[in-house]
């Protein structure tokens, strides 16, 4: 067995993981050819024989940044080609004129490049434009157009609608329906060439205005659109339709397994359809791609629709894009997922045709699991307040520091010390005092013990307050011959153990604390007006301190916060002198007591 059949063992099964499996071991593909580049069935026929057994393709619109929704359909297109041994192209659906910028196209790369896929192969950069592909399309509009497959309808879009007919009652057919493909052939051309304003006329496929599916009630193909093009200028007036253009772009590319969302289902009897007539024509290699649905990510908590996002961007309600609360790949990544965790997740969630919401624990869950063992530890304040050991002249000396260490990581010895100083004056969080303690808290009240981690056990004798009643110091006394890691440390108990930083080492650092954007587990589902359900708490910056280790910490480097939960140093805004770090999630076991 080969060791990435070994591989493919280990990963859950799924319906369209054993479809692909199936095709492989079946050679259903085999026979085809691969012209080098996409082309139409001569093109390919002059190449040799496909060295790729199946090809997938992931192809988004430029029209926005990609989000977690996107990724699963990344993770399952080129994850599906990396395991079987095939290509996965990248293809920027660009066949509309008007909505697509630069900035999304390299977006959208600089995404699958970061979740670890990439679409090169034997030598060649599978990097495609469907408006590439424009001059074929027209072709194989030209090509209905003279089997009696389409024709030019000039129905006004209202008669057009009303002649369609819904899910009991039949269409219409047009009175233009029966020209003959010569007049069709000529109207075609006066569209091309110019001649007629926007909406005067479409071109139609010609199949069959009574069919129980609407989608095969002469579906419009080529509408007239006079709109520049970003690759493409002014060269064309007309457009082909999404729903046309797609089936032919896999057909051009050789694509063997063509995944899509479930909303498309209804589409594939017009892209098998369509792909029959122009296999039959000889225009595409044979066989043809096929058509797969899937059920959409929805994840709890968030909304995955590039138009809702882009408004949350435009208004100002996030940051931008890349705000570490977005969905995006770029504002998870900034977030502090990592693409391993990524990965995970959208490996666990698996892929299914039913329709269901993804609980939102499950990505912060796979986050956990991979920075447990690879992100190093480090002591944090995120709400300091003050404490004193009072005793401390006395049992250790004025103006003494106290070195104390702790591994890098608790099961890598290998990643060595981190060192930090034990004083007088020491940072502790604000909830670790209570002067009434609550029941079965275990942390500092007067006449409590605890270990600060790390170092001593020291005893509570109360605290200073300010007018206002806010603790400004808690006071303690130090217990001695208790430090962690010398014998007899342990003689004293103690049911609390809190976490600190030295006055006299800590980092200041900007904390930002991240929580779900909005309230709603569907913020946008069944009508729902998103904008009224946002979480007026989704960030609270906090200025903490940090221990001397992190001080010289890169942007991205993700940390444990013992305590508080994963950490990023913000990959925007962290720098040597201004630490910023951002919340990923907090520890599963969340600290109590
Ligand atoms: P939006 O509606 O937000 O614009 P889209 O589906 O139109 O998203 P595309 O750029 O067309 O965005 O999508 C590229 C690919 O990503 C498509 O193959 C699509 O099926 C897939 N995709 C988009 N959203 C999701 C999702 N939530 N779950 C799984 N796959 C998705
Ligand atoms: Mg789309």
């Amino acid at each position: 067995m080969s060791s990435s059949a070994d591989k493919d063992t280990t990963k859950p099964a799924n319906f369209l993981r054993q479809i692909v499996e199936n095709d492989v071991e079946k050679h259903t593909y085999a026979a085809r050819h691969w012209g080098g580049s996409p082309g139409d069935a001569a093109h390919h026929q002059a190449g040799p024989a496909d060295p790729s057994p199946v090809r997938l393709r992931f192809p988004p619109e430029p029209n926005g940044y990609l989000h977690v929704g996107h990724a699963k359909s990344i993770c399952l297109n080129f994850g599906l080609a990396r395991d079987f041994g095939g290509i996965c192209h990248m293809r920027f659906d660009d066949t509309n004129p008007e909505k697509e910028e630069q900035e999304y196209v390299d977006g959208i790369l600089d995404a699958v490049r970061w979740l670890g896929f990439d679409w090169q192969a034997n030598g060649t950069d599978h990097l495609y434009y469907a408006s590439n592909y424009f001059g074929f399309m027209y072709r194989a509009a030209e090509h209905l157009i003279e089997t009696g497959n389409a024709y030019v309808d000039e129905q006004t879009p209202e008669e057009m609608r009303a002649n369609r007919g819904d899910f009991t009652t039949p269409g219409k057919n047009s009175p233009f329906r029966d020209r003959t493909p010569a007049e069709n052939l000529a109207r075609f051309r006066e569209m091309k060439d110019g001649k007629l304003p926007d909406g005067a006329a479409v071109l139609r496929a010609k199949i069959d205005m009574a069919s129980p599916n609407i989608n095969l009630r002469d579906p419009a193909i080529y509408r007239i659109k006079h709109a520049e093009h970003h690759n493409t200028g002014n060269t064309w007036c007309i457009y082909p339709m999404y729903t046309f253009a797609h089936p032919i772009e896999d057909a051009l590319e050789n694509i063997t397994h063509s995944i899509c969302t479930l909303e498309f289902e209804d589409q594939r009897p017009f892209y098998d359809w369509l792909l029959d007539r122009l296999r039959e024509g000889g225009l595409i290699s044979s066989p043809q791609p096929r058509q797969y649905e899937f059920a959409r990510l929805n994840l709890t908590y968030v909304i995955t629709s590039k138009r809702k996002l882009k408004h949350l961007v435009d208004s100002g309600i996030v940051t931008g894009w890349d705000d570490p609360r977005m969905p995006t790949i770029v504002g998870l990544r900034r977030r502090g997922y990592t693409p391993e965790s990524i990965q995970l997740f959208c490996e666990r969630i698996g892929v299914t045709k039913d329709y269901s919401w993804i609980d939102y624990a499950n990505l912060d869950g796979a986050l956990r699991d991979d920075l447990d063992p690879k992100a190093a530890r480090a002591m944090a304040v995120l709400d300091p307040v003050k404490l004193v050991i009072t005793n401390w002249d006395e049992v250790m000396g004025a103006g003494k520091l106290d070195d104390c260490s702790a591994s890098v990581h608790p099961h890598h010895a290998e990643r060595g010390k981190r060192e930090f100083k034990f004083g007088k004056e020491l940072w502790i969080e604000r909830t670790d005092y209570e002067e009434v303690p609550p029941k079965g808290y275990n942390r500092l009240y007067p006449g409590n013990k605890v270990r600060l981690k790390y170092g001593h056990v020291i005893e509570c004798t109360g605290a200073v307050k300010d007018a206002e009643g806010k603790v400004t110091e808690v006071h303690a006394n130090l217990i001695p011959d208790t430090k962690s890691g010398t014998p007899g440390a342990d003689a004293i108990k103690v049911k609390g153990v809190i976490t600190w930083v030295g006055v006299s080492d800590a980092v200041p650092a900007e904390v930002r604390l991240y929580d779900r954007l909005f309230t709603d587990a569907q913020p946008d589902a069944g009508g729902k007006d998103y904008l009224t359900l946002l979480n007026p708490d989704s960030l609270k910056v906090t200025n903490g301190y940090v221990e001397p280790s992190l001080a010289k910490s890169q942007p991205d480097e993700k940390f444990q916060f013992e305590r508080h939960g994963y950490f990023v140093a913000d990959r925007k805004d962290h720098q040597p002198g201004k630490l910023v770090f951002n919340r990923v999630t907090g520890l599963k076991d969340s600290w109590t007591k």
